[in-house]
């Protein structure tokens, strides 16, 4: 097998990046893969950072020919490190080009192995350093996540918000989280949650792995999730476990792929690895279902992951049209936001469902609507990600929708946040809690 590995991009690291990209197409170097772009333009009408700013460095075909020319050295990074910092994070990773591209290049795979080059970190460091504890600390971590919103509760955020000290330096993704973030949450719903955790099935017939909102913030999508699944099966809670996918995106790949082996080897204690494991964030299976990328260079593990991968199921398997009890009357759709991929099963399954349920009333999403950027964006590029959002809400009220249905609990809080201010006949929600 040739080396897919990019030297160009970082001679040094080869185990900081991917050695292969999955494509529709097989295997390919990062290289090949940006090689195979044609510059034909197709995509750039589905870009939303292009549509905003109409430049070409904010454009898959700027992104990938940048990354092309830094492959190929004929740009120089040390005078050019800003213009390509700039291009490379302000792509939301949507995958809205890959599904508008013929070839199916995956413009933001790239961008995150440039990232990873250039040791690029586009999260406030505070911010970065509490998300990574979840991984190396994750008890702590838990405490000191508990103690935030119990501070928040108190009125301390507040406090610290009108006396500027939020504004400080590297602080300023406080107000955004205060922003975005749900009221703390109801007793009995923190109870039934811990219930939950703390009492596993003894022969358990599925895991499930809440994303970081249902745990921490939104325990009612978690007890939705849960209430959904216990028609057919009794879940084994994983708690408080990272799937790799914040390494994956901000860190470092090598940890991204320890939190994956950790995963992996605790799917595979329980009855052999034969039993689905479910999540409720759309980002997380998608980056799960992908996992065997990730271990290229390492074919005992890479088996391992595609077993793994298999098993890997989102909430739309778990619901069907015939148990939704909300009213029909309602005008809904479906936000498509997520990170590399807006296509494919969870969204079909969920398009399917809500039409059939749902019928004339269902709006369909245009092509070119645009969906909430997917975790991180909006905590650091403040305006473009609130102009894409204002995009998403005007959508909203032009098709006058009262419930915008998405598959990542994040997305629906961010949404949520810009409908309670500029179009309050709406409200956002994730899909498990279509039954309120
Ligand atoms: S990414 Fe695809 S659609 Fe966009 S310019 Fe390249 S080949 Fe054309
Ligand atoms: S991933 Fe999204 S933001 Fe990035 S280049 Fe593609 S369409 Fe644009």
């Amino acid at each position: 097998m040739s080396d897919f590995y990019t030297p160009q991009l970082d001679p040094l690291h080869p185990t900081r990046h991917l050695k292969v990209l999955d494509t529709p197409f097989g295997p390919r170097s990062v290289y090949d893969s940006v090689s195979f772009c044609n510059r034909c333009g197709s995509c750039q009408q589905a870009c939303p950072t292009y549509l905003l700013t109409a430049q070409e460095t904010f454009s898959p075909r700027g992104r990938n020919q940048l990354v092309r020319l830094i492959a190929e050295g004929k740009l120089k990074l040390a005078n050019n490190r800003a213009l390509a910092e700039q291009a490379l994070n302000t792509c939301l990773l949507c995958g809205r080009c890959t599904q508008a591209c013929a070839g199916k290049i995956p413009t933001a795979e790239h961008m995150l192995e440039l990232r990873r080059a250039l040791r690029s970190q586009p999260l406030p460091r505070l911010l970065f350093k509490l998300l990574s504890c979840r991984t190396s600390h994750p008890h702590t971590f838990a405490r000191l996540v508990r103690t935030g919103l119990w501070l928040r509760r108190i009125g301390l955020l507040r406090a610290a918000r009108a006396c500027g000290l939020t504004h400080l330096p590297g602080l300023n993704w406080l107000n955004h989280a205060d922003d975005i973030l749900p009221a703390y949450p109801a007793r009995a719903d923190r109870d039934a949650w811990r219930e939950a955790r703390v009492n596993p099935p003894a022969d358990p017939t599925l895991l499930y792995l809440p994303s970081l909102e249902a745990e921490f913030f939104m325990p009612s999508l978690a007890l939705a999730v849960l209430t959904w699944i216990r028609q057919k099966h009794r879940p084994l809670v994983l708690a408080n476990v990272s799937s790799g996918l914040f390494a994956y995106v901000y860190g470092d790949l090598r940890q991204s792929r320890r939190q994956l082996r950790r995963l992996i080897l605790r799917h595979g204690a329980v009855q052999n690895g034969t039993l689905p494991l479910l999540t409720d964030s759309v980002d997380v299976y998608l980056f799960l279902r992908r996992a065997p990328q990730l271990f290229a260079a390492w074919p005992h593990w890479q088996k391992k992951a595609q077993q793994f991968a298999r098993h890997v199921v989102f909430v739309t398997d778990f619901l069907s049209a015939k148990a939704i009890s909300a009213d029909k009357s309602a005008r809904v759709r479906l936000d498509c936001g997520a990170l590399f991929a807006r296509e494919g099963a969870p969204f079909d399954q969920a398009r399917k469902i809500l039409k059939t349920h749902f019928k004339k009333n269902f709006v369909e999403c245009l092509y070119k609507d645009a969906d909430v950027p997917a975790f991180g964006y909006n905590f650091v590029r403040g305006n473009l990600g609130e102009k894409i959002c204002m995009s998403a809400v005007q959508s909203i009220a032009r098709t006058q929708t009262g419930t915008v249905f998405t598959l990542s609990g994040l997305s629906a809080l961010e949404l949520n946040f810009y409908l309670k201010r500029f179009y309050p006949q709406a409200q956002a929600d994730h899909f498990a809690r279509l039954n309120g």
